[in-house]
């Protein structure tokens, strides 16, 4: 039997991916979200990288890198189809710089042997050539030490690489994904609607229609409920009595997002992977910058996270000025963007990962992320986005599933 109604938690990328394709195929949603807006959340404030898993160094067994490409090569063609527009002016235009720190957990050599095999199974994906760029050939390079000379002066910097990954400006695309869910007659957008829980309509009957309790009153029945709501995904879980197996964290983690007066010529350079930080340069004038432990405000293993304090503005300058520190030291022609600012904000947002521990630790299970996906108790669906570069092939896939029955 074909759906008529549908309830999605949360309004990310995740939520909004299911919300379009399913009123697409003619399926009534209700959407909710806490927040006033959609994409308020991870969505918007991230950077946007469309992961092909060469920052998963510290996972040789490929398994993160297997199952983050499929997604990451897919991204673009998806996404335009789902806004009706294209997405070639919000790609950034050159290629990654990865730099190797002296501290890194995974060491120049080995790091250039990771980056050559994540290589080989991009190149070998029919669908290399829709990344945000042709990938079929792609080749990672080690820059020579005059052309490491030029990105940093750092002793602490062992290495460089030239990786073929590419980002999107998500405040861009977090725009014109409202724009189309506000199009969409289909599609009820039920804000400030902070979800509670959700149950059968009849007891035990995981195959039958559901309810959903929000902060306002009850909802439904529903022929399915997809729970999107990423911090917020395991307590609604465990409303209905799933628990996540093994381990997990939910990191709150802000960043500067910055324009310029005027335009800066700066590569997207990122430092890796133990001491972790980055710049992102979408269009030479709206720029993305993080410096990892400044930006990690809560990393909590809680089912439901705690709401994270709002900074007043001394702190909020305080932390940029780490982070500007931070990556000058590393990149000093980083300090033309803090010589041009237009504007700055520092922005956050919730990253839930099935593992645990410190960038630092070789052993710490953040360093292997294939876990992500569907878990599902009869038409209760709750999806772990995984990351923002995953969630519309996933998306697509739950709802082929939900309406055609292939998985
Ligand atoms: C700083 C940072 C950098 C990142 N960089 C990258 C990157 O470069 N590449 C990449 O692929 N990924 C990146 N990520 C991860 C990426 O942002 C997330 O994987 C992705 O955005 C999650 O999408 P989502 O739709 O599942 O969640 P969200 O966008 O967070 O949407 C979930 C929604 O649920 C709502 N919600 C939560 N709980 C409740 C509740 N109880 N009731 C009602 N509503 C609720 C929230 O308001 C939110 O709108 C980054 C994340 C951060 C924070």
């Amino acid at each position: 039997m074909k759906p008529r109604r549908i309830a999605i938690l949360g309004s990310g990328i995740m939520g909004a991916s299911c919300a379009l394709f399913l009123a697409r195929r003619g399926v009534a949603v209700d959407l909710f979200d806490m927040a006033a807006q959609p994409f308020s959340g991870a969505s918007r404030w991230n950077e946007g990288k469309i992961h092909l898993g060469f920052i998963y160094n510290a996972d040789p067994t490929l398994m993160t890198a297997k199952k983050v490409i499929p997604g990451g090569l897919l991204f673009k063609p998806i996404v335009e189809d789902l806004l009706s527009c294209s997405l070639g002016s919000v790609i950034t235009s050159q290629d990654d710089l990865y730099l190797c720190h002296s501290r890194s957990v995974v060491k120049p050599d080995a790091m250039q042997e990771y980056f050559s095999r994540v290589a080989g199974l991009v190149r070998q994906n029919p669908d290399a050539r829709r990344y945000l760029a042709d990938v079929s050939q792609c080749a990672p390079a080690r820059l020579s030490s005059s052309g490491l000379g030029t990105i940093t002066d750092s002793p602490d910097i062992v290495a460089g690489f030239r990786i073929p990954e590419r980002s999107v400006s998500t405040l861009w695309i977090a725009d014109r994904f409202v724009g189309a869910l506000q199009a969409e007659p289909a599609i009820r957008l039920l804000a400030e609607q902070r979800i509670l829980a959700a149950r059968p309509c009849s007891e035990g009957c995981f195959d039958g229609p559901w309810h959903v309790r929000s902060s306002t009153g009850d909802f439904g029945p529903y022929d399915y409920v997809i729970n999107a709501l990423w911090q917020g995904r395991l307590a609604v879980d465990q409303s209905i009595g799933m628990k996540p197996s093994g381990i997990w964290s939910h990191r709150y983690r802000q960043s500067i997002f910055l324009r310029t007066r005027k335009e800066v010529d700066l590569p997207c350079v990122l430092v890796a992977t133990g001491p972790y930080g980055d710049i992102k340069n979408y269009n030479r004038r709206d720029f993305y910058l993080s410096w990892y432990p400044e930006g990690l405000r809560i990393d909590s293993s809680a089912i439901e996270p705690p709401d994270p304090a709002r900074l007043d503005p001394e702190a909020v300058q305080r932390k940029c000025d780490v982070i500007f520190d931070r990556l000058e030291a590393f990149i000093p022609m980083a300090r033309a963007l803090r010589e041009n600012i237009e504007s700055l904000s520092l922005e956050g947002g919730w990253v839930f990962a099935a593992g645990q521990g410190a960038l630092s630790d070789p052993a710490s299970t953040l360093h292997r992320r294939k876990d992500f996906g569907l878990f599902r108790r009869g038409r209760y669906l709750s999806i772990d986005t995984g990351k923002y570069s995953t969630a519309p092939w996933l998306a697509k896939a739950l709802v082929e599933e939900i309406i055609d029955g292939v998985s």
